[in-house]
């Protein structure tokens, strides 16, 4: 039901990076689509949708639990059947380049879910579909309206709590364990935000008393009902009388197999390509970032180990290279800092060099992540849902002061002096941050609440090589290396994804790939792991994007000869909004550069 995001280097990033600013469309040009899909459409979308509402900023069925039973999933199914039935009476070729693009995207999105519901079915085999926490969350954390107003909507929403809960153990027939486990935790901490820092707000809080007793009896029913999926949950983990070997054959497969893996790739891609193309085109890709690794490594390594021998094992040799260098990186004290300075830095260079406009307006501000965004040592953006264009863009910095030392000491090696400038890249300038004020410059509520994750991925990946190529880091061997390891797991991501979901590669081949072919920390491989059992297809996006638009820009590059400008390029792919590669390209051929 509701979008879930795993917290990833890229935090917060995944909902709403195409956040635009809604309210200015243009006005008196509103097109027939958005006639028929504009503000009217989107509150119905949202009232079927009430906890993807929220975290979208758009708070009018806030108070609202929908009961995950057949008869909720059918009402969706009607709808979505009639929004499709109404989108294909829309004449395509009466529409501009944005209701176009629009329509696609929306037709994308609506039969999507609609395959969601009918094919995958994790309503079925993922137990933490259910969970009433998020929204409850962002509802008492956000400050949209006034508390008493926000209390409001939570009470309404745990009135129906142990309806909801009981149809949670009505749907779920044949789970994963690795889903069932995600559920367990995530429900355990659904008991904690209610729990007594919960009382204490509703204590606080200038309802009356009537209100306040109503709103404790729901909150402990509520907490009742999470605690009786716990523990269903974990009785379907260790059923009674039967022996642990017994009850493991029961699970079923977190493994998407070849049939599911390609439909969900097609519309989360939306590439028009085949996941299987990409995967091998991805282990092409491993073996010429090897190669040029190899020879960088021993470019290097007479300048790092002077008197070591060099190992014949190429992955050792750059192993270790990439081992020496990652000893030069800031201390905890200066991590803030220096991605500060790295902003008008690199907003300098995309500048001097011609690659963009960055007409940024108001500048993106870099701040030490509140206390309640906090999630595993991290940065990266923070932008506002497509219903708050207004607020502020942040770029979060973790502070380290809280890890063991031996963790913060491995996040700053990750984050070594060559890595840092590429990960501000990919986040910010000209990444993620630039691509989202291009999106602003073309209003689109659908590209904002549905945004292309590969399109959005891709072109912070993308933008990372094209900085490079344009010699940002001074086209030094070190550079290079380093930025290879770091686009290397993009395209590892690919490789994991597929092996894992379609081929059956299990947890010990899954470890040696990322540790010894890719260079990454034993945690990190374990994390990737673990987060490729509970996702699948999202991990290939970062590639899917990147390998799209770079193929794009060469056939362009060719075609237009010396007319082809790469700053028109970027402006011109940028300007179509978060849609799909494929999309933008298809725009491009008919609009020219
Ligand atoms: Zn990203
Ligand atoms: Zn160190």
């Amino acid at each position: 039901m509701s979008k879930k995001y795993i917290r990833v280097l890229c935090a917060g990033l995944a909902a709403w990076l195409g956040a635009v600013a809604l309210a200015a469309a243009a006005p008196g040009a509103a097109s027939a689509f958005d006639r028929e899909f504009g503000a009217d459409f989107l509150d119905q979308y949202w009232r079927l949708h009430p906890d993807d509402a929220i975290a979208a900023g758009y708070y009018a069925p806030a108070g609202t639990l929908r009961v995950p039973d057949a008869a909720e999933r059918q009402e969706r199914v009607q709808f979505l059947e009639t929004s499709l039935a109404r989108l294909h009476r829309l004449p395509a070729a009466a529409l501009d380049a944005r209701g176009a693009t629009d329509r696609l995207v929306l037709e994308n999105q609506l039969r999507s879910e609609l395959w969601s519901i009918r094919e995958l079915r994790s309503w079925e085999w993922d137990p933490s579909t259910y969970d009433i926490a998020p929204p409850i969350g962002l509802l008492l954390e956000t400050p949209y309206a006034p508390l008493e107003d926000r209390l409001r909507a939570v009470s309404a929403r745990l009135e129906r709590a142990p309806d909801y809960y009981a149809a949670a153990r009505a749907a779920v027939v044949h789970p994963t364990r690795e889903h069932t486990l995600l559920a367990i935790e995530q429900n355990s901490g659904a008991l904690q935000l209610l729990g007594a820092g919960f009382d204490q707000q509703v204590a606080g809080a200038a309802l009356d008393p009537a209100q306040k007793s109503l709103l404790a009896q729901r909150a402990a029913a509520a907490r009742q009902a999470i605690q009786g999926y716990i523990d269903w949950l974990r009785g379907l983990d260790a059923p009674p009388g039967a022996d642990a070997a017994a009850g493991a054959s029961n699970w079923r497969s977190f493994r998407l197999g070849a049939r599911l893996y390609e439909q969900k790739f097609a519309f989360d891609i939306a590439s028009g390509g085949s996941a299987a193309a990409l995967y091998q085109r991805a282990l092409l890709e491993k073996e010429r970032l090897l190669l040029r690794m190899d020879v960088l490594a021993d470019e290097l390594w007479p300048k790092v180990y002077p008197d070591a021998a060099r190992p014949t094992d190429r992955l050792e040799k750059i192993g270790r290279v990439i081992d020496k260098l990652s000893e030069q990186h800031v201390a905890p004290a200066e991590l803030y800092e220096d991605i500060r300075r790295r902003i008008p830095e690199l907003t300098r260079f995309v500048q001097d060099h011609d690659l963009l406009t960055l007409d940024l307006g108001k500048p993106l501000e870099v701040r030490v992540t509140p206390a309640y965004e906090r999630g595993v040592a991290g940065a990266g953006i923070d932008a506002p849902g497509p219903y708050n264009p207004g607020a502020t863009t942040y770029f979060n910095v973790d502070p380290l002061d809280a890890l063991p030392p031996e963790r913060a000491e491995s996040y700053l090696r990750e984050y070594n002096r060559w890595m840092m400038p590429v990960f501000v890249i990919h986040e910010a300038i000209p990444g993620h941050y630039v691509q989202l004020v291009h999106a602003n410059q073309s209003p689109s509520r659908i590209k904002s609440i549905f945004p292309n994750g590969a399109m959005v991925e891709g072109w912070a990946v993308y933008g990372e090589r094209m900085m490079l190529e344009a010699g940002f880091g001074d086209d030094t061997a070190e550079q290079w290396l380093i930025y290879s390891k770091w686009n290397l797991r993009s395209v590892v991501n690919t490789i994991l994804d597929y092996s894992v979901h379609v081929k059956g590669m299990d947890e010990d081949e899954a470890l040696r790939l990322l540790t010894h072919e890719a260079f990454q920390s034993d945690e990190e491989a374990r994390d990737k792991w673990r987060r490729v059992t509970l996702s699948s297809v999202q991990l290939t996006s970062y590639f899917a994007g990147y390998s799209a638009i770079y193929d794009l820009r060469e056939r362009l590059k060719a075609s237009y000869g010396p007319r082809f400008s790469l700053k028109r390029f970027h402006e011109r792919f940028l300007s179509y909004g978060s849609a799909p590669v494929q999309v933008i390209e298809q725009m491009i051929d008919k609009d020219g550069l």
